[in-house]
């Protein structure tokens, strides 16, 4: 049986394991964070908890429909449906999307935990090189030593730029994809506002600021915490991805004072993403090279987004499939 290892345990990753494992195929999955979910991800403290990354997920493609009501099943994820504003060019108005809009419940990462039960991840382990050797694959990691088995097949389930640190010049045409991808950054901003009125929304979209997306998080099924969650627009964190946490929540904070909220007292916790949005402007939903046995997979391959990262998984997988068995 070939031996393959998937780093990075986010959906695409999750998603392309869960495939495997269903055609027995069995999978060691390495993971740099202390839980699995990736950018779908919750933010938690002793006081509150909050969704800092994915705000909620939609769902078109009928076997992702398929796999979101067995998540709606299971009690991990439900719809949301927020009172949602739009504003632009100074004013307010009530959001016209009819979209169906959905999130992990209790939280955004319980799906994540969902899909890794009964899979085999390895948490708080950064592959931090991969060498090839005699037609196998030698995963090298920070934390510990390195790790022992040599791998058949290797696929990254991570974000672009990460991927190609890892690719190096180990295969021309996976560089050359990694370094197309254009990622981009968000800075978020999660934010008490004890001064701050009830208002006429849930969340609201906004357009030509620094702000683009902010969203009361106990409005969401199963949430107790009435945090707001704030996402600065990719360009404008992109553009300042390298300043302090001080000085983009400076920033923030003004813009938000600008859309007519009360920041007196404000309690502010501050997470910048590097790699948040963004990827391929031609989706090509994944990568397969078996010749020299090395898979991406990830939503920077399919068009962003949750979606896109599940389907891009589960398309890896079902290639892998043909090739392995
Ligand atoms: P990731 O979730 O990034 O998973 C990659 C995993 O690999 C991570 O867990 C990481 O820790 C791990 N990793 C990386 N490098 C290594 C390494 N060297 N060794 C080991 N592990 C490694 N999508 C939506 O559909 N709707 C939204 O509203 C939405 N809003 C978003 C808002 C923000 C702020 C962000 C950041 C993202 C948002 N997204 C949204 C995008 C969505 O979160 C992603 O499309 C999706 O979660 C990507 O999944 P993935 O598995 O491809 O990558």
């Amino acid at each position: 049986m070939k031996k393959l290892a998937i780093i990075g345990a986010g959906i695409a990753g999750l998603s392309c394991a869960k495939e495997l494992q269903s055609h027995g195929i069995s999978v060691d999955i390495f993971e740099k964070s202390r839980g699995p979910s990736g950018r779908m991800s919750t933010r938690r403290t002793p006081d509150w908890s909050a969704d800092h990354g994915a705000q909620y997920f939609t769902a078109r493609d009928p076997r992702f429909i398929q796999e979101v009501q067995h998540w709606i099943n299971t009690g991990s994820a439900a719809a949301w449906k927020p009172k949602l504003k739009v504003y632009e060019a100074g004013a307010w108005r009530d959001s016209n999307s009819r979209e169906i809009r959905y999130v992990g419940t209790p939280k955004m990462n319980s799906i994540g935990k969902l899909l890794a039960e009964e899979l085999s991840i390895q948490y708080e382990t950064t592959i931090s090189q991969l060498q090839r050797s005699s037609g196998k694959w030698h995963l090298q990691c920070s934390e510990t030593s390195n790790i022992p088995t040599p791998y058949d097949f290797v696929v990254l389930a991570i974000p672009a730029p990460q991927a190609s640190t890892l690719i190096g010049d180990l295969d021309d045409r996976a560089s050359k994809i990694t370094d197309t991808a254009q990622m981009k950054a968000c800075w978020t901003m999660m934010a008490r506002l004890p001064n701050q009125l009830k208002t006429e929304f849930d969340a609201a979209f906004i357009n030509q600021e620094i702000i683009s997306w902010i969203c009361q998080n106990g409005s969401k099924p199963m949430r107790h915490s009435n945090l707001w969650t704030i996402h600065g627009s990719p360009s404008w964190s992109q553009e300042h991805v390298e300043l302090s946490k001080e000085d983009a929540q400076d920033r923030l904070v003004k813009c938000l004072i600008k859309l007519g909220f009360n920041c007196q007292d404000a309690e502010i916790s501050m997470h910048r993403w590097r790699y948040a949005s963004g990827g391929l402007e031609n989706p090509m939903g994944y990568l397969s090279l078996p010749n020299v046995g090395l898979g991406l997979c990830g939503d920077w391959l399919n068009g962003g987004r949750v979606e896109g990262a599940w389907l891009s998984g589960l398309e890896l997988a079902l290639a892998l499939k043909r090739q392995c068995t």
